[in-house]
């Protein structure tokens, strides 16, 4: 059975002129759904029982399993969740300073294929659909009492890989009767899929867009994410040009400082270089080691020099504080670790 968190206000709409009922119920479910939260389809007690009967025979409500609930010293919690065909899939759970915020995956593994990150050790065994991705909210929601009031779709998986799910999920959790997520608390990041970033640029919604660039120029770039080889460097800041023309925002830049491989003060400049006159803001990133990974963290000193020397070309610049560390908040090792688990039994 379809699951009810597939639909945006939209394809409810369709879905009500295909049973030639009004329009306006479109409303009614996205309320009731994502408003009350409701368990049950009798629960809607300003919708005829006909309706209501329609409703159970078209749509499930459910959540997903959760498998494993962590939760870290600095109050990160992570989730990991089975799906119907059998599937991990991670999310966690972050609580800031201006409320919680949630990291969403977006598919089964991912093919990008970057030499750092753990996801990427799994091939992308499918796309997640729309209602996967949202009841990773929803399944958190509901287990912690937490109201998340943030998202960032960070976790495995590269998000427009599957733009048409990720941007109907972005649709579903802004919803003003419904969960009603401003779409500027929103945070999509990619590796750079260029006619994907164009065409973001004409999304209705104003959510923001990260880049994860992670090199200064095409030479580290190739040698650490595939995804530089078909769209190189020069035509990826076109691309973030063209965005941030057409939508007048500010576009966020990702930087994990790897030690040896992007980290020198000459790395800094040439990034400065490439960035000047660029609305966007530089987020460095203390890279998460990965076990079967050979890359390590830059020092402390290192990333104070490179943020310090990106300061001083004035690029703005900040350094992020990390989170749940302690229990393998970095993408992908909470998954490996249960698979590897499952396979040996
Ligand atoms: N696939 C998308 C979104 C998911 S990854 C993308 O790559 O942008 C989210 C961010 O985490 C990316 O910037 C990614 O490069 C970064 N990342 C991956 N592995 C990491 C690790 N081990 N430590 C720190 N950041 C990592
Ligand atoms: Fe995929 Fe992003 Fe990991 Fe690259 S960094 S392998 S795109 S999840």
């Amino acid at each position: 059975m379809e699951s009810i968190y597939n639909l945006s206000e939209d394809d409810f709409k369709l879905y009500l002129n295909n049973l030639g009922e009004k329009p306006f119920r479109a409303k009614q479910i996205m309320e009731w759904v994502y408003r009350h939260k409701i368990q049950s389809f009798d629960e809607m007690t300003n919708v005829k029982k006909s309706f209501i009967e329609q409703l159970k025979n078209d749509f499930s409500l459910d959540l997903l399993e959760v498998v494993t609930h962590q939760v870290s010293s600095d109050g990160t919690q992570k989730f990991l969740f089975r799906l119907h065909d059998g599937n991990l899939i991670e999310s966690v759970l972050m609580n800031n300073e201006y409320g919680y915020s949630i990291c969403v995956t977006t598919q089964v593994g991912c093919n990008m294929g970057c030499v750092f990150c753990a996801s990427g050790m799994k091939k992308k065994l499918r796309n997640l659909e729309t209602a996967e991705i949202v009841m990773q909210l929803l399944t958190v929601e509901k287990v912690t009492g937490i109201k998340i009031t943030h998202i960032v779709i960070m976790g495995i998986g590269e998000p427009f890989d599957n733009y048409d799910n990720v941007t109907r999920f972005m649709k579903i959790v802004n919803y003003p009767l419904g969960l009603e997520i401003g779409a500027r608390h929103i945070t999509v990041s990619t590796s750079g899929l260029i006619p994907k970033i164009r065409e973001f640029a004409d999304f209705d919604l104003q959510v923001n867009l990260a880049i994860s660039l992670h090199a200064p120029n095409n030479d580290i770039r190739n040698n650490i994410m595939a995804v530089n080889k078909s769209y190189p460097i020069e035509d990826l800041i076109d691309a973030i040009k063209y965005y941030i023309d057409k939508t007048n925002r500010r576009v966020t830049i990702e930087y994990i400082l790897l030690k040896d491989i992007n980290d020198s003060r000459a790395n800094a400049n040439e990034l400065a270089d490439l960035l000047h006159g660029l609305n966007v803001y530089v987020n460095l990133i203390p890279y998460n080691e990965v076990i079967e990974k050979p890359y390590k963290r830059s020092t402390k000193e290192s990333m104070q020099a490179f943020f310090d020397q990106l300061k001083k070309r004035r690029i703005n610049v900040q350094l992020r504080r990390e989170q749940g560390g302690d229990i393998d908040a970095a993408c992908g090792q909470l998954r490996s670790k249960q698979m590897k688990k499952e396979e040996s039994i």
